[in-house]
């Protein structure tokens, strides 16, 4: 167990990315070493991959901000060897090196025990995305949105967060229209639940007018940029959108309208800096109640194949979610 597998990235004319071999004690600093079962690909992953200083200062690095495995060592009273456990966010594949590698050691406080009905393959399955996917329905769902208010939207329809959302608001009873770039997946869409599905651009009309025709319930938006406010002057009164994600950019232009006419609400969602209490009482709804049967938009891949798929994700191609098997 002193050498394992890992994607490291390297600095150099361009950013590359290959397997290597590593000691895990040039591991950073940390209360509990973690024998990596599964990780998984967000699109922060795939940044951290091209040397986005935003992401990751610091390179050599191993990017994956998941990791569900299997403590090896622990310095912390709260885990114990063998005890089977989640961690997403924080720094992890930030500035700490990440999950896409066989070993992770990192501060107890970042660590979750895994509930009892979701193994570590499901929780990766989800991974960021889904615990994403799971805080934006949580907070539509906290400022009042019922099945019977009408039309949600999900945007970035195809991808990892953008699955999961229409996976769980179709389970919870909601009308699903699914927003994507995508016109070949619309099959796939409409199987996970979408009872419709939109082209792209069609968020991008009427971008000049200060309000639009009220039409969606609430949205749960991925995408961010020009298409988010489009998507705010579309709410119904009272509607909410749930803003994620930034693959179309990170500005826009808005005015007041839409909030002091319509009364609607924009509610921002962060799955990586919050108190672990709150990702730990997800995790427990995603193994229970909201439990999902994601098989259908899951492939499952080795470290050998991610730069393939952090490519196409970067190309807005890939689609659903990328599990990475370490085992
Ligand atoms: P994916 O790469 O899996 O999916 C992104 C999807 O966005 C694509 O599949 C595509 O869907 C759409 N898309 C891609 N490029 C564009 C573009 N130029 N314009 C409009 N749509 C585009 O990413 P994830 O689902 O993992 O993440 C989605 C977003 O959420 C990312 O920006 C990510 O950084 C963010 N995120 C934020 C978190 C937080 O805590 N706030 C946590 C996790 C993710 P389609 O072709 O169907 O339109």
């Amino acid at each position: 167990m002193s050498t394992f597998q890992a994607l490291w990235v390297t600095e150099g004319e361009e950013f590359q990315q290959q397997i290597v071999e590593r000691n895990v004690a040039d591991l950073p600093a940390g209360e509990v070493l973690i024998r990596v079962h599964y990780s998984s690909l967000n699109y922060k992953d795939a940044l951290s991959a091209i040397g986005n200083r935003g992401v990751t200062r610091n390179y050599p690095h191993t990017p994956g901000i998941d990791a569900a495995g299997v403590v090896e060592h622990s310095a912390s009273n709260e885990f114990a060897v063998g005890d089977e456990v989640i961690v997403t966010g924080y720094d992890l594949g930030m500035n700490t090196s990440g999950g896409l590698a066989q070993y992770i050691r990192v501060p107890a406080s970042w660590v979750v025990k895994r509930p009892a009905k979701l193994s570590l393959r499901e929780a990766m399955v989800l991974g960021t995305a889904g615990l994403t996917a799971a805080l934006c329905v949580d907070k539509l769902l906290t400022s009042g949105l019922k099945p019977e208010d009408g039309e949600v939207l999900v945007t970035g329809a195809t991808g990892g967060v953008g699955t999961v959302a229409i996976s769980l608001l179709h389970k919870l009873g909601f009308k699903v229209i699914a927003a994507s770039g995508k016109p070949e997946q619309t099959d796939f869409l409409l199987s996970l639940g979408a009872s419709d599905v939109i082209a792209r651009d069609e968020l991008l009309q009427g971008q000049e007018r200060p309000m639009l025709k009220p039409r969606w319930a609430a949205a749960v938006d991925t995408v961010g940029g020009e298409p988010l406010f489009n998507i705010v002057k579309s709410l119904q009164p009272s509607g909410s959108v749930a803003c994620c994600g930034l693959t179309a950019g990170v500005d826009f232009a808005a005015n007041v309208f839409p909030f002091i006419l319509r009364g609607v609400n924009l509610l921002g969602v962060d799955s990586v800096e919050i108190p672990l209490s709150v990702k730990s009482a997800m995790w427990h709804k995603l193994a229970d109640e909201w439990k999902l049967e994601l098989a259908s938009l899951v492939q499952e891949i080795n470290l050998a194949q991610t730069p393939a798929i952090i490519a196409q994700m970067l190309a807005g191609q890939s689609k659903g979610r990328a599990l990475v098997s370490l085992l």
